[in-house]
């Protein structure tokens, strides 16, 4: 399987080098805003939006007019432009709208597509027109150079090296199988074993958020000692970002090593983190409690979680197996009876048979009786219907009939890795008729 993975090291560069590369990502931001009020003075007088290639045809008599625009590689200028026409083209398919004019600090990297070269025995990368730069080598890359970003980052500077490489998929070394329950308070809930829970320290680095936060409120607009707030602020927001990543990283790689294959619930992230605030007209209820609520599941990280199971099981030949998540939290894992009164916060008691345990633990239990009868019903499963309903559960399972994706692949994202033209694990038709696990 060809993949292609990101490798980020911390940068040794000297100031005269740090201002270079100041520059030459001002240059970039010139010429994605630039282009970017060229396209909208185009669209305002009813004509096609210019094309990459159009844009890219500019460039020269643009190097003319600002001659410190010749500073950068060329490329790293159209990848700003390739850039820009990406953002056009998710205006529609996503939820970010058009692209916007970037200011300082927003968005602040520079790609390199061409002519690097990374040297892994000395841990040393050339960019061109930048000369040798040397890395942090805390480990070495593996595969052929792609591309290098660049990007500050808390005062340091980072390089992101993009590697493509051949990877042998062999077939996972355990066979146990595990259900995991995503909850606000228990981070990971897996049907066997102890829960997961994010690390303590984060706490602690978000009670300092807050009173950071609490700080830059009361600075003066415009003072010295705002911006100096604000930097505090963005470092304890790249800090715990940096601890959760570093967790879930760890952990999803011990799930991935320990199983052969893993089922998840089909959470839409997004809509279930949707303010309740309401309108001005039609305030929502339980808007406090609901934030919490929210905060909470956005503090998990659950689709991170998930990106980062979805790459290693398709890296490790894994099944991932997302099921329909109605009734998972109130399905008895014992008798299969489901109730609303079945669960009380934290726990689950069954009203018919009187099973009792913690909710979430039930819960994983009942993703992977879900998966499991996904996978042997795969063979009745008809183009068009419903997995969830063919596999025994159309008593309780409400689509009437229509199609609803149970299992859901999802377009490869800027995680750490991601596989080139192949399909993810993990949804049902790669499934082989035999029912194979192996994808
Ligand atoms: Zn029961």
């Amino acid at each position: 399987m060809l993949i292609r993975q990101g490798f980020q090291y911390v940068l040794r560069l000297k100031p005269r080098k740090q201002a270079l590369l100041r520059r030459w990502i001002g240059c970039r931001r010139f010429v994605f805003n630039e282009a970017l009020a060229h396209q909208k003075s185009e669209l305002a007088e009813g004509r096609r939006r210019p094309g990459y290639a159009a844009l890219c045809a500019r460039l020269p008599a643009l190097k003319q007019n600002h001659p410190w625009l010749c500073e950068p590689p060329a490329q790293a200028l159209q990848q700003a432009l390739k850039d820009l026409c990406t953002a056009w083209e998710r205006t529609y398919s996503s939820c970010f709208g058009a692209p916007r004019f970037k200011k300082r600090g927003e968005g602040d990297t520079l790609r390199l597509p061409q002519d690097c070269r990374y040297d892994g025995t000395v841990g040393v990368v050339h960019l061109p027109k930048f000369g040798a730069v040397r890395l942090r080598h805390s480990r070495e890359a593996l595969g052929e150079l792609k591309n290098v970003t660049l990007r500050q980052e808390r005062g340091r500077w980072l390089a992101s090296l993009q590697t493509e490489r051949e990877l042998d998929v062999a077939l996972p070394n355990a066979t146990s199988a595990v259900g995991l329950d995503f909850g606000a308070t228990t981070t990971i809930m897996p049907s066997v074993g102890d829960p997961i829970v994010l690390p303590l320290k984060l706490g602690r680095y978000e009670r300092r958020m807050k009173r950071l936060q609490q700080s830059l409120s009361r600075k003066k607009k415009g003072s010295r000692n705002r911006v100096k707030t604000r930097q505090r602020v963005a470092a304890c927001h790249a800090r715990i970002a940096a601890i959760r990543r570093d967790f879930l990283h760890q952990r999803t790689t011990q799930l991935v090593r320990n199983h052969g294959l893993i089922a998840i619930e089909d959470l839409a992230v997004k809509h279930m983190s949707v303010s309740a605030a309401g309108t001005l007209d039609k305030p929502g209820k339980n808007v406090k409690a609901k934030s919490g609520l929210n905060r909470a599941i956005l503090r998990n990280a659950w689709s991170m979680t998930r990106q980062m199971l979805e790459y290693k099981c398709t890296w490790r030949g894994l099944m991932l197996v997302a099921v329909a998540p109605a009734y998972t939290s109130q399905r008895c894992s014992a008798c299969g009876h489901v109730a609303l009164e079945n669960r009380k916060a934290q726990l689950f008691k069954c009203t018919l048979c009187g099973h009792a345990e913690h909710a979430d633990r039930n819960a994983a239990k009942n993703i992977l009786a879900a998966a499991h009868a996904m996978l042997s019903a795969n063979k009745e499963a008809q183009p068009g219907g419903c997995p969830a309903c063919t596999a025994g559960y159309a008593e309780t399972h409400a689509c009437e009939g229509a199609w609803h994706p149970p299992l859901r692949s999802r377009p490869h994202s800027a995680a750490q890795g991601m596989s080139v033209g192949i399909p993810l694990a993990g949804t049902i038709s790669e499934l082989s008729p035999s029912g194979n696990l192996h994808p």
